[in-house]
């Protein structure tokens, strides 16, 4: 039986996987392979992942508690997969004061988080003092909360405006209080491709630069590739190998995250003809690969359970994956291009979905120390979310909540047949 299923793997495939599972790093040329693999193939791909996520991590599945808070969505920039941003006129525009922003932030420490992740449009209107304003009003306030902000593209926008070399810049928000940088803005790190999303937006060399410099001083940052629209595997493989290299050169790279385009509304699909996102086996060929590709310089590879959803980001952790990502409590960016997976994960459902798939949850820092582990489901600690309403349907008198009832679980039987 097992000899059967091992002959339905493709001979090309079966060694690119062996190379992987015996240490050796993959070339692209193996990742356009693999990224295209179909049927036995891809089954065997993503055991091989997962069998060296055990090797690399463990069996525990991480998860940090954060909030994501947008300052404003005002931004020209125009990427054409963005459904968030606003021009400065419109009615659904904000720009955030400094007491939401603090509102905000007492909100995700009541609700137990250790970070904010901070990211905005890029508002032509804000310079470099505005974006350490925000570092340091938090910082005043709060000062544990680790501060995660500010994409490529806003270090560039706010970069530009400081006069200032570019080490110097960052170091001067380090000392503001900002603890690492979201490699967001990443897309696909190839021009041709960012052309066509994001004319006006960073291009590739410019990533490179900022994201190369940040480590340099200290500042570390996620990693980030966003498919499903216009981009082929050779692209996926090409900018796999970039970060791979930076993170060669500089470990910086906290972890890995593969986002998966939401297409509902926005330009790039209704008209511009792109992908409607990822297909299921695409979402988990993407994370397999990522495991195997990047193994052994980046080692945490993350699913985000806004874009795949719960289950499938739960089918991701059993395919290469072994962090959830954050609660987010918040989430904007993703919900106005169409998602519908939510804007909140308490920490104690991240629990339930990782025992669910027999494993062990820990709560994490941005940085991936271990914070706590979930060992024993008896000794979680109570919620600390503002109470749930459960709102039931069904016929009236059904949903009176004071008639509880006990019920008898039945014994299940085998009945022979
Ligand atoms: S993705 Fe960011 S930079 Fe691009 S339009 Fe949206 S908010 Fe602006």
């Amino acid at each position: 039986m097992l000899e059967r299923l091992r002959a339905a793997v493709s001979p090309y495939i079966g060694r690119i996987l062996d190379d992987a599972l015996s240490g050796k790093e993959l070339t692209t040329k193996d990742a356009v392979a693999l990224l295209k693999a179909e049927g036995p193939d891809l089954h065997a791909l993503l055991q091989a992942a997962d069998l060296a996520r055990k090797e690399d991590v463990g069996d525990d599945i991480s998860y940090v508690v954060c909030r994501n808070i947008n300052f404003t969505n005002v931004c020209y920039v125009g990427c054409s997969f963005c459904g968030f941003a606003r021009h400065r006129d419109e009615a659904e525009a904000f720009d955030r004061s400094d007491e939401e922003l603090l509102a905000k932030c007492k909100d995700a420490v009541t609700r137990g988080a250790t970070e904010v992740c901070i990211q905005g449009g890029i508002d032509p209107n804000k310079d470099h003092h505005d974006y350490r304003h925000i570092l340091t009003t938090i910082k005043g306030v709060y000062p544990e909360l680790h501060i995660h902000a500010f994409s490529p593209e806003e270090m560039d926008h706010a970069h530009k405006k400081s006069g200032m070399p570019l080490a110097e810049y960052l170091r001067w928000l380090v000392d503001a209080g900002l603890g690492t940088m979201p490699g967001t803005a990443a897309e696909i790190l190839d021009d041709d491709v960012r052309k066509v999303l994001s004319p006006n937006k960073l291009m590739t060399g410019r990533w490179i630069e900022i994201v190369r410099t940040a480590h340099s001083v200290g500042l570390r940052s996620t990693a980030t590739l966003m498919y499903g629209h216009i981009e082929q595997p050779e692209h996926v493989a090409n900018h796999l190998g970039i970060l791979r290299s930076i993170q060669r050169d500089t470990g910086g790279f906290t972890e890995f995250v593969p986002l998966g385009f939401i297409h509902e509304k926005n330009t790039l699909y209704n008209h511009m003809g792109a992908r409607a996102g990822a297909t299921m086996n695409e979402d988990l060929r993407m994370v397999a690969v990522s495991r195997l590709f990047l193994r052994p310089w980046i080692t945490n590879i993350q699913v985000s359970w806004v874009k795949m959803g719960i289950k499938l980001g739960q089918m991701a952790l059993c395919s290469g994956a072994n962090d959830f990502g954050g609660t987010l409590m918040e989430e904007s960016i993703s919900r106005e291009s169409g998602s519908d997976h939510g804007e909140n994960t308490p920490a104690e459902d991240f629990r339930k979905y990782i025992r669910e798939i027999g494993r062990t949850p820990v709560e994490r820092s941005t940085t991936y120390q271990v914070l706590r582990r979930f060992e024993d489901p008896a000794l979680d600690p109570p919620s600390l979310e503002p109470d749930r309403q459960v709102e039931l349907s069904g016929p009236e008198r059904w949903r009176d909540g004071s008639r509880v009832r006990d019920i008898e679980l039945p014994t299940p039987n085998l009945n022979g047949y």
